[in-house]
């Protein structure tokens, strides 16, 4: 199928290019996001594949509709961006990768965890620059602490089992528990305990109107003194504002974002010669004991890869008319 990939990195050329060895479809790679702006870039394409950023309200789809194009496939989970009624209205079919590699964004949130209990990010300048003092460096066992876990999906349960191998003891809030977790690695406990109880608190559960800012004010007020907190998840889990208040007052006593409410304006892009005009960022940015990496949890090779399979098997599933298991419908 001729497909018109949009929002396009040189990392995301690399693995489509490889894996369509397979496939032999016709894909054309741009770079800016799919918009009023760049739409037209796509006529004739029967397919547009895109990515979180790329917006695909009833007007764009509207113009993908005139323009011949049949299929939507996201290259990623969520489908949040895409206006689903009007792509049925439209006739067309929209397909996306529900599960790429849990592991990546698992071994993402230990790696965060250590490099902040054990100051790496500061140690790794200071040696740099000859200074091999250790005040300000003193971490804490990870043995023997323990670690709740909120949301035990895919990604939850594997953080849970490599802590668990690390000799912490694992709480785990979920609407849904899973008996096998429960039996092998954790104690499902109330929301409230879990806060209550944990020296390390790490999100996996998705973001809903339930679960936003699911860290407010309150919930902190409810943490241990001097808590870990870790989002890999979704940055409108937590009140931004309130835990800048939370580091201040030393309530919290670490943070780990892989995810911001706001990243949409920042992350993805080299903006290292531009004025970041978020304050709320940048003020994170300041304390020694937060650490900020730019929605990479999901950035590694098996990741990659798979995104690039399944997505490319949906498109031939689409293009001969078979069964996509990975097709998204409107909820009636
Ligand atoms: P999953 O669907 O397997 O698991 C989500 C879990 O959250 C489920 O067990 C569900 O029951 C639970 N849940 C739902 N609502 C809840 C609530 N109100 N309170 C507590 N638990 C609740 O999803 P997953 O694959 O494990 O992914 C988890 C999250 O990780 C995703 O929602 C996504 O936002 C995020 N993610 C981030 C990256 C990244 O690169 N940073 C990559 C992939 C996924």
């Amino acid at each position: 199928m001729k497909v018109a990939v949009f929002a396009t990195k040189p990392y995301d050329r690399f693995f489509f290019e490889s894996v369509n060895q397979k496939y032999n479809h016709d894909l054309h790679f741009f770079s800016p996001n799919l918009d009023a702006q760049t739409v037209s870039l796509a006529a004739g394409y029967s397919a547009v594949c895109v990515f979180v950023n790329d917006h695909l309200d009833r007007a764009i789809l509207e113009v993908l509709a005139k323009q011949e194009t049949r299929l939507v496939a996201l290259r990623c989970a969520g489908y949040n961006n895409v206006d689903l009624h009007a792509a049925e209205e439209l006739g067309i079919t929209v397909v996306r990768v529900p599960a790429y590699s849990p592991h990546a964004v698992a071994e993402h949130a230990i790696a965060l965890i250590l490099t902040l209990n054990r100051k790496i990010h500061r140690a790794y300048y200071r040696v740099r620059e000859g200074n091999f003092s250790l005040n300000g460096l003193l971490g804490f066992d990870l043995h023997n602490r323990t670690v709740g876990i909120i949301g035990t999906g895919k990604i939850g349960r594997i953080t849970g089992q490599i802590l668990h191998g690390f000799g912490c003891h694992i709480l785990a809030y979920d609407l849904y528990p899973n008996e096998e977790f429960s039996e092998k690695y954790a104690k499902y406990v109330s929301l409230a305990e879990l806060f209550n109880k944990s020296d390390i608190i790490s999100l996996h559960c998705p973001l809903t109107p339930e679960t936003h800012h699911l860290i407010n004010e309150n919930a902190i007020a409810s943490m241990k003194p001097g808590v870990m907190l870790v989002n890999t998840s979704r940055g409108g889990l937590v009140d931004t504002k309130a835990v800048i208040r939370g580091l201040k007052s030393k309530q919290i006593g670490y943070l780990a974002l892989d995810v911001y409410e706001q990243e949409a304006d920042l992350f993805f892009e080299d903006l290292s010669g531009e004025i970041i005009q978020d304050d709320l960022f940048e003020r994170l940015l300041t304390f020694p004991n937060v650490i900020i990496t730019g929605h990479q949890a999901f950035f590694t090779e098996d990741a990659l890869e798979s995104i690039a399979e399944t997505t490319l098997s949906n498109i031939k599933n689409i293009e001969q008319g078979e069964f996509c298991p990975n097709k998204v419908t409107v909820e009636k």
